[in-house]
C-alpha cells in the first residue's frame, strides 16, 4: 500500500490517486485539477485551512501546526520551512 508523501494519507483504491493514476505517489487531495502535485505553499494554505475548520485554531496557531506537520512527511522534508 502506498502513503501520500504530501499528506500521509493512506491511498488504497484508484479513487484516492489524482486522475485515478496509481503510479503517483500523492493523493488526490494533494494534486491540482490537472494532476500535478501541489507546491508546498499551496499544500500548506489547504492544511491551514482546514485545521482552521476543523479545529477551530486561529489562522497562525493553525499554519504553524500545518507546518510542523508537513515536516515530517517525506515531500517536505527538505523543504524545511519555518
Ligand atoms: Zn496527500
Amino acid at each position: 500500500m502506498k502513503t501520500c508523501i504530501s499528506c500521509g494519507m493512506p491511498m488504497t483504491k484508484p479513487s484516492d490517486f489524482p486522475l485515478e493514476d496509481e503510479s503517483k505517489d500523492y493523493c488526490v487531495y494533494c494534486a491540482r485539477p490537472d494532476g500535478s502535485m501541489q507546491s508546498y505553499s499551496e499544500k500548506l494554505a489547504g492544511m491551514t485551512g482546514f485545521l482552521i475548520r476543523t479545529q477551530g485554531l486561529d489562522e497562525e496557531a493553525a499554519r504553524q501546526l500545518a507546518a510542523r506537520n508537513m515536516a515530517k512527511l517525506p515531500a517536505w522534508k527538505t523543504t524545511a520551512a519555518d
